[in-house]
């Protein structure tokens, strides 16, 4: 049984860019019967739509620099609300920085809750980079480039990899080998998750 109740959880997924945490999570949460919620999706939509926080984020992004944290903070506080995320959710990327860490926990303890599990998706930059340019070709992302790959990929260690220390001296965090079949890491995360008392909405089987 998990703290949130039956079918409920509210869980991270972390991990370098281009290691699937947005393929991933999407399955996931349907999985565990949350909405996914993925900060760089609610920037790309707001790019798309020219709005005033799009504008903004496009100017970050596109450097493969984080958009800055009391923009981001706000747009998670405001997310968290809504009615969806009342019994659980999956965070796609957010926190990426101790100052986003320590904004959700205000968050979360404010209302009486916390984390369940922090899932790190484990790939090695060889393999990222690889798949990022991949994507390149296929989808067009303007932070897609090599140049802006290999500067995501340092703007991650530097400021978001210390994240998963600080949820693993939590005990918080369930490492996950991010390589091989959609399906099969799925199935790894999932499991993962379940042994550690999480309740799956679907079948597993
Ligand atoms: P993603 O799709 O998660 O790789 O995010 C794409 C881009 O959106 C990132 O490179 C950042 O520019 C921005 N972004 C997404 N999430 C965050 C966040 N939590 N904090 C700051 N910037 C973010």
């Amino acid at each position: 049984m998990s703290a949130s109740g039956p079918g409920g959880a509210r869980l991270l997924i972390v991990g370098p860019p281009g290691a699937g945490k947005g393929t991933q999570a999407v399955r996931l949460a349907e999985t565990f019967g949350i909405p996914a919620i993925s900060t760089g999706d609610i920037f790309r939509e707001n790019v798309r739509n020219e709005t005033e926080l799009g504008v903004l984020a496009k100017s970050f992004m596109d450097r493969g620099e984080y958009v800055p944290d009391n923009v981001t903070n706000d747009l998670v506080a405001d997310r968290l609300t809504w009615a969806d995320a009342e019994g659980g959710f999956l965070l796609d990327g957010y926190p990426r920085t101790t100052d986003q860490a320590a904004t959700l926990d205000r968050i979360l303890s404010g209302n009486g809750h916390q984390l369940d599990a922090v899932i790190e998706l484990v790939a090695d930059t060889d393999e990222v980079v690889g798949r990022l340019l991949k994507r390149a070709n296929e989808q067009g992302r303007s932070d897609d480039t090599e140049e802006v790959i290999r500067h995501r990929l340092d703007v991650y260690t530097a400021q978001t990899a210390p994240l998963v220390d600080l949820y693993e001296q939590r005990g918080l965090l369930v490492r996950v080998d991010g390589l091989g079949q959609v399906d099969e890491v799925t199935r790894r995360v999932a499991d993962a998750l379940v042994s550690r008392g999480l309740d799956a909405a679907e079948s597993l089987a």
